[in-house]
């Protein structure tokens, strides 16, 4: 069908709008990524991980990541899905090694590659072969001018399209992982055309945490992460969408079911509050998809995990952490586990319990479903358990008269 301007599509029933695991988050994560090494030969602007050219002498050896992914294959099943990043994980030479370890004890395995020029079809097919089932790959602007300037080194876009369909041709799951700054937020539609043309399974877009190298970039303000947000709600009817480091996307997906449910006008009323980079991205993606084949789905609803709740990072020594966008040291998996960690550790068991966050996020009615970015929280104030300094939300326990909502935020 030819698209047309995106609105809400079909009903989903609020309680739905937002994908719940059957599972206790405390006990297991859903998601644990592992950075198998620092070593990588780009030089992005936004790194995390301050990559270096080569690996750090104690990163953990081929033994000490197998014994982690046994300790990890302990939580038992729904076991977690391993995301092996870096660094680039190319940069390894046991990564199939390491992949087929982790798919003989029965995890799902997935791969987070820099793209140079490591990242061939050959390679592709041998962790393929060994086990990996996704690839996500890094897409921060919509033209080489752009994504290449990003990333420090010319040539980066070209390679990371030529990745993408060779992935997808070996029958790998592709995602696109884009982060949004100030200076690329207007390439989002342009961007989402090629996740679409590349039939990548899933576009995560990434709001800048300002740490590591992305401390020099700009976040977007409030007011247009709440506009982005809403663009990419309308969008998820092309593409199954996550965001990363922004789980108010989950309260936006809930607030939109709500006013669906009610009347299509009470939706269309809250896309109307939206400000003028909404207007500006809808119309832009109204554009590139004139004259499209396009099919349209219902939204694939966000899952409800956070830091330290269904989510955890490992580090290359071995370090955990609640994300790798927040710097708070959880103890190390050679001396105490990871699973004891990751049940027992203070600090990730406060962030399991959203009502003693702070400010508003602590009496925020969405803090179960949400609890705000605890990485923006801490790079932005010192304190983790602050609130979400990028959410433009008011709970109604906070607003004033005026503010409160007539009918979307119960
Ligand atoms: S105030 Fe906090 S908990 Fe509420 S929607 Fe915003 S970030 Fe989420």
């Amino acid at each position: 069908m030819t698209a047309t301007a995106p609105t809400g599509h079909g009903t989903t029933k609020p309680e739905r709008a937002v994908r719940q695991l059957h599972h206790d988050a405390g006990d297991r994560p859903m998601i644990t990524i592992w950075e198998v090494t620092r070593a990588c030969q780009l030089v992005c602007k936004h790194c995390r991980a301050d990559a270096q050219h080569t690996g750090h002498p104690l990163q953990l050896t081929t033994d000490e990541g197998k014994a982690l992914l046994d300790d990890i294959a302990a939580f038992g099943r729904p076991f977690p899905i391993v995301i092996l990043t870096g660094g680039d994980p190319f940069e390894r030479p046991d990564l199939a090694e390491l992949v087929g370890y982790g798919h003989g004890l029965g995890l799902h395995m997935a791969v987070s590659p820099s793209v140079t020029p490591k990242v061939t079809p050959e390679r592709l097919a041998e962790i393929h072969a060994a086990g990996a089932n996704a690839l996500s790959l890094s897409l921060d602007g919509a033209s080489a001018a752009t994504h290449d300037a990003w990333r420090g080194v010319e040539g980066v876009y070209e390679r990371t399209i030529a990745a993408a369909r060779a992935a997808v041709a070996e029958g790998l799951r592709v995602q696109v992982n884009s982060t949004v700054t100030q200076g690329n937020v207007r390439e989002l539609p342009a961007i989402l055309r090629t996740v679409m043309d590349l039939k990548a399974t899933m576009w995560s877009v990434f709001f800048l945490v300002p740490t590591g190298r992305g401390e020099n970039l700009l976040p977007l303000v409030p007011a247009d992460n709440e506009d982005v947000m809403h663009w990419l709600h309308d969008v998820s009817t092309l593409l199954a969408i996550k965001t990363t480091e922004a789980p108010h996307f989950r309260r936006v997906a809930i607030q939109r079911a709500r006013a669906l449910q009610e009347s299509p006008e009470a939706l269309a009323a809250l896309q109307a509050q939206r400000g003028t980079l909404y207007r500006e991205l809808t119309a832009a993606t109204a554009d590139l998809l004139t004259g499209q084949e396009t099919t349209r789905r219902k939204p694939r609803p966000p899952i409800d995990i956070n830091s330290g709740r269904g989510f955890a990072f490992i580090d290359h020594l071995g370090d955990v952490y609640p994300s790798g966008f927040l710097p708070h040291h959880c103890g190390n998996v050679k001396e105490h586990g990871f699973r004891a960690i990751y049940r027992g550790d203070p600090l990730l068991q406060s962030l399991r319990r959203p009502n003693e966050f702070h400010g508003k996020c602590g009496v925020c009615e969405f803090n179960e479903v949400c609890g705000g970015s605890r990485s923006h929280a801490y790079a932005v104030t010192g304190d983790i358990l602050a609130s979400d300094p990028t959410c433009a939300y008011t709970p109604p326990a906070l607003a004033l008269p005026h503010q409160r909502p007539t009918h979307t935020a119960h």
